[in-house]
């Protein structure tokens, strides 16, 4: 029967490939689900009939349409914008936006296809979607930035809505764009409504929303290394990336006696043998967010660090992975090199950061290994009580608001632990993940019928 599933995976993946060619990140995100769900669909007479993942890997819409806005210069630039609502099963569309020169329409389908499960292992009512463009807020004035995402608010808008579709942010949409956005939305409605979320604390944003996926990166390393009787205290970590994601990852680490040890951005990584503590941290945070500056000055500042230009940092000797920067930047050479040196667990604060190639060595390797559909989902359950708390016309402190994403941190563990204990009495994070948020969705496709 291992032969039998194995060819259902094969002959699904296969027709994936043909409905939607060169669809490389979406095809992997796909694979990476089916290869889970297929053994747990084929056994489930509930699941095995009514074709319910061809259902489940055809996005519900796409919307793509041109983004014109004037540059400082008074050049008229043009960009192509996507919404992709992936599924609303279980609640209205939820994700992101993404503004990066590399998006395609492949990276948005991959992005909303995890944002589905991801968001179902939550708990909260939120259907899954992505959006973006590819613009590139590098090197742009803040104007600029604001003449685009007014432009691209003017057609999204009629797309969104509080009870519809709520947007927010990815790579290279952060405070400043979605307030750009939000304004430009309230604008054309003449409506306070929480159509975006990560708002600014002033209008209608939650405490902890730019803290949470980093947060919650850590609180469910946490609960993976408890549960498996080992301490997060005194473990070193290496972490990619340097923005929301990472440094609020990092910050939470400090507070849990991690030593973090490298930090990056596209240009490079950098290693400081010292540890970077609380004081670095905030130096660095104020360097991305304020002066948009690179991570390279870090060693103008901090001597004892090393700047190692276009290279990944799993080179460097740590305990602890948190790949926290964008799709694909771990592969199977990285994860050979982080098992040398012994790592001990791998949590994704990034979507999809590891080639499948890369998860299968560490799990064949036993390194604890936490997806990214369940370890980096406290962004979007932060996102899910920001729009309660706008339902509600309410602001709860950040002690509620934390303790309620530990709370969802947890729930989301126990469901990995449920549907991820495997035959062999291993439990695969991974299984889990994808076979939790998988039950929830399609039961209710289920419900309403064809
Ligand atoms: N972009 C984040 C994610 O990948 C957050 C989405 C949201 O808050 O809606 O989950």
């Amino acid at each position: 029967t291992d032969e039998r599933v194995k060819n259902e995976i094969e002959s699904f993946n296969q027709g994936v490939v043909e409905r939607n060619p060169a669809e490389y990140e979406f095809h992997q995100a796909v694979r990476e689900f089916t290869e889970s769900v297929m053994p747990f669909v084929m056994d489930n007479e509930e699941y095995a009939d009514g074709h319910i993942l061809q259902r489940m890997t055809e996005p519900d819409r796409i919307v793509i349409f041109r983004v014109c806005w004037e540059n400082d210069e008074g050049h008229i630039c043009c960009n192509r914008a996507w919404r992709v609502q992936f599924n609303n099963a279980i609640g209205p569309y939820k994700g992101g936006l993404r503004f990066h020169p590399g998006v395609t329409q492949s990276i948005l389908k991959f992005l909303g296809f995890e944002q589905v499960y991801k968001n179902a292992l939550t708990g909260l009512p939120m259907g899954g979607a992505k959006g973006g463009s590819n613009f590139d807020p590098k090197g742009k004035s803040d104007r600029e930035v604001m003449r685009f995402c007014q432009s691209l608010m003017t057609e999204l808008s009629r797309h969104i809505g509080e009870d519809t579709d709520i947007p927010a942010g990815d790579i290279g949409v952060g405070a400043r764009e979605i307030s750009y956005l939000f304004g430009q939305y309230k604008r054309l409605n003449n409506r306070f409504v929480g159509t975006l979320t990560g708002k600014g604390l002033s209008f209608g944003g939650s405490l902890i929303r730019s803290e949470a996926t980093g947060y919650g990166v850590v609180y469910f390393t946490k609960q993976m290394l408890a549960h498996h009787d080992i301490q997060l205290d005194g473990k070193s970590a290496v972490i990619s990336g340097s923005g929301n994601v990472a440094l609020f990852c990092a910050e939470k680490l400090l507070d849990e006696g991690v030593k973090v040890l490298a930090l990056s951005d596209s240009s490079g990584f950098i290693h400081d043998p010292d540890g970077i503590d609380s004081e670095k941290l905030h130096w660095l945070r104020e360097l991305k967010f304020v002066m948009r500056g690179r991570i390279s000055e870090y060693v103008d500042r901090y001597p004892s660090a090393d700047f190692f230009p276009d290279q990944r940092p799993w080179v460097i000797k740590a305990d602890l992975a948190f790949p926290c920067a964008t799709q694909n930047e771990l592969d199977i050479n990285d994860a050979k090199a982080l098992i040398d040196n012994g790592v001990i667990a791998l949590a994704e604060g990034a979507n999809m950061p590891t080639t499948l190639e890369a998860v299968r060595l560490f799990q064949d390797n036993e390194i604890l290994f936490a997806p990214a559909k369940a370890a980096n989902a406290g962004g979007v359950a932060v996102s899910g009580l920001e729009q309660s708390q706008n339902a509600i016309r309410l602001a709860w402190t950040r002690e509620e608001v934390d303790e309620k994403l530990k709370q969802i941190m947890k729930h989301i563990h126990s469901q990995c632990l449920q549907y991820g204990n495997g035959s062999d009495g291993k439990i695969s994070y991974v299984d889990g993940a994808n076979i939790a948020g998988f039950v929830k969705a399609a039961d209710a496709m289920l419900a309403y019928g064809i």
